[in-house]
């Protein structure tokens, strides 16, 4: 098996980045509990005590190895005094583990944990993938998953059975349309013929190794997005969207903030993200990304950049989105 090992370690740097100082060391491991590759946080872990910690990791990973073969286990969690440790499935072959710091929340952690579980799975495979783990400003509230010490945890989902109504906020002309398109059809037209009313589209995010699908029924408002009483209707009982505007036309970002309003004032409970679309325009860039970060901040949002031209990150906007859905719906048993 060759591995694209600079592709790894691209990912684990990502992974470092975006989930910060709790994590302590990442390590992939064969089933067998071999070190295919890791990485530590030079001040806090040194080589040695990632080797050290394999003697941690392996009568864990033993029992792991077993919950595999009994085709039980995907994800799950141990504590020790010192660390909390997080195990995801990586594909057919290997296990990601992450070693975070004693004191350190799991469930902030856990979506990046499996999502860059799913991409080590992606290079393994040889598969197209992005080495990049997107930033989730997270909310709270979701179950805390509580520190056990010396238990192994399994971490399940229980929303398999069910469809969110996903909608898209901003103003005309940023690419909502196209966004949906390139998630839905993975194609790109220069003008989608402005349809009278609400198109409503289905598509699932399979997330293989948490045995869940996560469905989407999105809907996309055409033209009359004017209209505030059309407007409502299409907002109401939403349970999670995306809040696009076109990092080419500043007044398209001014009206983030308006759009937010709405839709929460319909449904607080809406689960969004931000996005910047039209990341390919780069000679007409009008909005920052660090601006777009900080509003994203301010609102308690995760943010990204796409381009529905060229497909640049409009999966990982989706993924994130189905995470967040995940999120809500953690459960956790100890086996
Ligand atoms: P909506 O009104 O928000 O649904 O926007 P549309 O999806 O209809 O797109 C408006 C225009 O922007 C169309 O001409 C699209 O071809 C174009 N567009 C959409 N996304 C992108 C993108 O990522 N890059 C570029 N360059 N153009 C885009
Ligand atoms: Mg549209």
């Amino acid at each position: 098996m060759s591995i694209d090992r600079k592709k790894l370690e691209a990912l684990l740097r990502w992974y470092f980045n975006t989930v910060g100082e709790d994590l302590l060391a990442a390590i992939i491991v064969d089933r067998e509990g071999l070190v295919l590759a890791s990485q530590s946080r030079e001040d806090k872990i040194d080589e040695e005590i990632v080797g050290g910690l394999s003697s941690l990791i392996e009568p864990v990973l033993k029992r792991i190895t077993q919950e595999f073969s009994s085709g039980n286990f995907g994800t799950g969690t141990f504590d020790t005094e010192e660390y909390r440790l997080i195990f995801c499935e990586a594909g057919e072959d290997a296990v990601f583990i992450s070693i975070l710091d004693g004191i350190a929340m799991i469930d902030p952690i856990f979506p990046y944990a499996y999502l860059a579980a799913e991409k080590i799975a992606r290079i393994f495979d040889g598969r197209e993938v992005s080495p990049v783990i997107p930033n989730l400003y997270k909310k709270v509230g979701s179950e805390i998953i509580t520190k056990k010490e010396g238990k192994l945890q399994q971490i399940g989902v229980k929303s398999e059975e069910y469809a969110y109504k996903l909608i898209l906020g901003g103003e005309g002309g940023v690419g909502k349309t196209s966004m949906v398109m390139r998630f839905v059809h993975d194609n790109f037209q220069e003008s989608y013929k402005a349809t009278i009313g609400t198109n409503i589209m289905k598509k699932e995010c399979e997330f293989k190794d948490l045995n869940t699908k996560v469905r989407f029924v999105i809907w996309d408002l055409a033209g009359q997005a004017q209209f505030a009483r059309v407007r409502q209707t299409y907002l109401r009982n939403s349970e999670t969207g995306l809040l696009v505007f076109d990092v080419a036309r500043r007044d398209t970002f001014d009206k983030i903030k308006k759009w937010h309003e709405e839709i929460l004032k319909d449904s607080k409970k809406t689960s969004l993200i931000l996005v910047g679309n039209k990341s390919d325009l780069i000679d007409q860039r009008d909005v920052t990304k660090e601006e777009a970060k900080a509003l994203a901040k301010e609102l308690g949002l995760s943010y990204f950049e796409t381009s529905a031209k060229d497909g640049t990150g409009v999966n990982d906007a989706f993924e994130m989105l189905a995470f967040q859905m995940i999120d809500k719906f953690l459960t956790v048993k100890e086996i």
